[in-house]
């Protein structure tokens, strides 16, 4: 998967989300990617997800309309998404990742899954990782 989040300075936020779908794949399989509030949703009142991981599992959880749900209900970027990876775990035993923003430009890459890499543009900062917990930056 290939996903995209972004927010203007005005706070409305957008998602993009791109598959080649999982190996060995039945025909006509339609995964989570194209379907809106699973592999990807917008809303400029709670955020914008884009979803990377075991499609059936992530359209079972609806992963992420739930975890802007979460932020609706009050908890932060990081919590809301960790929070409903780790549901998805738990209901469906189910292993994902996520890329949330919000319409102020809190952010989070969060995944279950043993590596995503991801990278995340704020002002002039690079952030970028793969592994779990890795967190680097360069200034640009
Ligand atoms: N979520 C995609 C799917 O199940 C696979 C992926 O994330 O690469 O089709």
């Amino acid at each position: 998967t290939v996903g995209a989040v972004a927010v203007d300075h005005t706070g409305n936020v957008a998602c993009a989300t791109s598959t080649g779908g999982i190996r060995n794949k039945m025909v006509g399989r339609v995964g989570d990617s194209p379907i809106i509030g699973s592999g990807g949703y917008a809303d400029n009142f709670s955020g914008a997800v884009s979803c990377t991981g075991h499609g059936e599992s992530i359209l079972k959880v609806t992963l992420a309309r739930l975890i802007l749900s979460h932020i609706e209900q009050g908890k932060s970027v990081a919590d809301a998404t960790q929070l409903s990876l780790q549901y998805m775990g738990d209901r469906v035993q189910g292993a994902g990742g996520a890329i949330v923003v919000s319409p102020s430009g809190q952010w989070a890459a969060t995944f279950n899954t043993e590596r995503m890499a991801w990278a995340a543009l704020e002002n002039d900062v690079l952030w970028y990782g793969l592994e779990p917990n890795e967190r680097l930056k360069e200034q640009l």
